[in-house]
């Protein structure tokens, strides 16, 4: 099994099949993950795999990682569509998430004018107030919920402490309208026990969440590179489509990646 870590602070820009020409930035260390949820389809890998490096970068290292890439944009790396936060872990653990944030809007408004500024998070920690403000404050607060049912997320995702859907859905109130929706859509067995989230029971229960969060927009996907997790496997973009049907009906914007 191969994962990816990303061993620069700002990386890239990588295509992203959801992104664009995206220029990530990684707030957790260099050398290993760091993650409350330890999902079994991470491209870090599980949490128990990682190494031993805890060192987050600070503020100004980030700053000056940003700056470095950012100024003259055009003549080294081109376009860039989106600022990325996501790297080795969850983003929002850094404990200066919210200057980070600021100093990147700021950054982005001098050099990177046409760039978005993106955090992919798992949402965890969005009760928190300066995280939530700081998410407010970005393009995409792009927040994961891969099941809307809890047993399912304890299985695929592994969160680290007490999930709750409810939780999660009232954390998402000042987000309404605002927030894109990532859910990872996949079927497997893991540990002797079998799960798949695109069930009419999995799916009545997401489409729930979705009417009470009111997202902006919703990514949709599937597994696309291998897994921590062996025998997970993909959804087709087929059975997506059936799923985002009755959504699009609705009025939701839904992005499709297979
Ligand atoms: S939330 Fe993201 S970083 Fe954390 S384990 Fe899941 S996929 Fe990996």
């Amino acid at each position: 099994m191969s994962t990816i870590l990303f061993n620069e602070i700002v990386f890239g820009p990588v295509k992203s099949r959801r992104l664009g020409v995206s220029l990530g930035v990684n707030l957790l260390p260099k050398f290993g993950k760091w993650c409350n949820f330890d999902c079994i389809y991470c491209e870090c890998g599980f949490n128990k795999d990682g190494k031993e490096d805890k060192k987050l970068p600070t503020i100004d290292e980030v700053w000056e990682a940003l700056e470095d890439k950012l100024k003259n944009h055009d003549q080294t790396i081109g376009r860039i569509d989106n600022i990325t936060f996501s790297g080795n872990g969850e983003p929002t653990l850094h404990p200066y998430f919210f200057e980070i944030i600021a100093i990147t809007n700021v950054l982005r408004d001098k050099y990177a004018k046409e760039a978005k500024v993106s955090v992919l998070t798992n949402g965890s920690r969005i009760g928190i107030k300066d995280i939530a403000d700081a998410l407010l404050k970005v393009d995409n607060a792009i927040i994961k919920i891969d099941s809307a049912i809890e047993s399912s997320v304890r299985l695929i995702d592994r969160p680290q402490f007490d999930y709750s859907i409810n939780k999660i859905t009232t954390n998402l109130s000042p987000f309404k309208g605002k927030f894109v929706l990532q859910t990872m859509f996949l079927r497997g067995r893991f540990q002797g026990e079998y799960f798949d989230n695109t069930t009419d029971k999995e799916v009545n229960a997401w489409y729930e969440v979705i009417k009470n969060t009111e997202p902006r927009e919703i990514m949709m996907y599937t597994i696309d590179r291998e897994t921590p997790a062996q025998g997970l496997e993909k959804v087709t973009i087929e059975q997506m489509n059936r799923i985002a049907a009755p959504l699009i009906e609705a009025g939701f914007k839904i992005t499709i990646s297979g």
